[in-house]
């Protein structure tokens, strides 16, 4: 059996200084990256061409479709630049934000001046209120708001810490009205779109418009736009998820904000929520940040880390994300390697350990019934591959939502397509020069699986696909068939 059958939830690596070489990234590739996330909080233009570059080449070269994700910064807050030393700040400090680069009009007797980036201190300072929370450094230092006069705010420091440049800003509870992409994002955007990047992660999602818009946006320019994944942080995209999951193609439980927003007790509940809720539907969901954070200067984990892996599993994520950890970290094919094994044995013990329920198929949906039936049938039978014929993914993602047992091929002839099912539960892709106009589609099938390792003569498959034209969404029938005979 083809080695990468046994692992079914996807590994998703964010590419840095620690793995931006073609021995750097083609090592990731080889321990299991399936996709490769591009910060795009970091680096110029130049340095992501470059790295784009080598993990196509890598890619190429291994023999895997990996799918490249462009994570947009979008309105993340900071602090401005506040010298070498930094400034300590203790309970009782009383700080007064002003746009960096101005002069501020307020009073600074008895008051520290903190500059904030000068782009978001009108906006935030227009929507936030009296009494609100501003936390800084990732929600070590917090502060509470005295006074309001846009573009500055006035703060009281109520857990003290030492403020150095350009640390990130929350407000948690208070409902942002800036747009989800910056002028910034939209350079990042074009320069995706030209460097044809598959996945497109939008920062700070607070409601459907948001996906909208940017979904507009890009099939305004193009035809074929890469799919977009909501990072769900804030608490507005918490409290009302549905409409986000119908309208994104992916999700991603964006832990390391998320925390600051809602507090770091809330995240396990709401992990497991937004899995579950993804889960029904179909859509792909990533688990990201901390997942193996110690990993980043030690060669093992901690066992929390471990669990915390394992548990994503069980709950029923489609992937899992690493950050500095393969990023900037020490080791990061160690923790590539260290993820998959985590994965694997987690995969094992998932029929005792979680709670997924069985998905229902989607009243009225032709592609649906298919799938979930072949996912039974696949069971019933002991068959060794589910081979999914599919033009845009869709019957691969819909057969992946009923998380057969069985592995799960996708035979397709596109490989922009193919690429974008990196980011779906247990989906592995086989790339064909033309899947219209075959005229035996069985014995296309049969030689695909035999060449590429996933079955041998006599082994049983199920087969979906739609036929006779093999249009796309035509998706219509399920077949039993034995390799290599004409007898079942
Ligand atoms: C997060 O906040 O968890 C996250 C993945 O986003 P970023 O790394 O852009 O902060």
């Amino acid at each position: 059996m083809h080695s990468l059958s046994k692992r079914r939830v996807k590994i998703v690596c964010t590419l840095g200084p620690a793995s931006s070489t073609m021995a750097q990234i083609s090592g990731l590739i080889e321990a299991g990256l399936d996709v490769a996330r591009l910060n795009f909080s970091h680096g110029t233009h130049e340095y992501h061409a470059g790295v784009i570059k080598v993990i196509r080449e890598a890619a190429k070269n291994a023999g895997k479709h990996i799918a490249i994700m462009q994570d947009l910064q979008g309105p993340k807050l900071r602090a401005g630049k506040l010298g070498k030393d930094g400034m300590d700040l203790i309970e009782g400090d009383v700080l007064l934000l002003y746009p960096e680069g101005s002069t501020p009009t307020l009073s600074l007797s008895g008051r520290k001046a903190v500059p904030i980036s000068a782009e978001i201190a009108l906006s935030i300072s227009t929507d936030v209120q009296v009494g609100a929370r501003i936390l800084f450094d990732d929600g070590k230092i917090s502060t509470i708001v005295k006074q309001v006069k846009p573009p500055e705010m006035v703060v009281e420091v109520d857990v003290g810490g030492k403020l150095t440049d350009h640390k990130g800003m929350n407000l948690p509870g208070t409902p942002l009205s800036m747009a989800c992409l910056t002028e910034k994002d939209l350079l990042d955007l074009k320069f995706g779109l030209d460097h044809g990047v598959d996945a497109m992660a939008l920062s700070f999602v607070r409601n459907v418009k948001d996906i909208e818009d940017i979904k507009q946006r890009l099939r305004a320019v193009s035809n074929d736009p890469p799919i977009i994944v909501a990072k769900i942080e804030r608490e507005e995209a918490i409290d009302n998820p549905d409409l986000i999951i119908e309208s994104a193609d992916a999700l991603m439980v964006a832990r390391g904000d998320m925390a600051v927003e809602i507090g770091a007790q809330r995240v396990p509940i709401v992990q497991k929520q937004l899995i579950h809720a993804c889960n029904e539907l179909g859509v792909p969901i990533i688990t990201a940040t901390q997942m193996l954070e110690s990993m980043i200067s030690a060669p093992t984990p901690t066992r929390a880390e471990a669990s915390d892996v394992a548990n994503a599993v069980f709950d029923g994520t489609d992937a899992v994300m690493l950050s500095a950890e393969s990023a900037s970290g020490k080791y990061p094919r160690v923790t590539v390697e260290t993820m998959s094994r985590i994965i694997v044995e987690a995969e094992r013990a998932k029929e005792t350990y979680s709670k997924h329920r069985d998905s229902h198929p989607l009243p009225g949906s032709i592609v649906d019934a298919i799938e979930s039936s072949a996912a039974l049938i696949a069971r019933q039978t002991g068959a060794v591959a589910i081979a999914c014929l599919t033009h845009s993914g869709t019957a691969a993602r819909t057969l992946a939502k009923h998380r057969p047992d069985t592995p799960i091929v996708a035979i397709m002839d596109n490989e922009v397509t193919l690429r974008r099912l990196a980011f779906a539960w247990g989906v592995r892709g086989i790339l064909i020069p033309k899947l219209v106009g075959t005229d035996d589609i069985f014995t296309m099938v049969e030689g695909v699986l035999k060449t590429n390792g996933w079955a041998d003569n006599d082994d049983l498959i199920v087969i979906t696909a739609g036929v006779p034209t093999l249009r796309r969404g035509t998706t219509n029938m399920v077949k039993v068939h034995r390799i290599g005979s004409t007898r079942l």
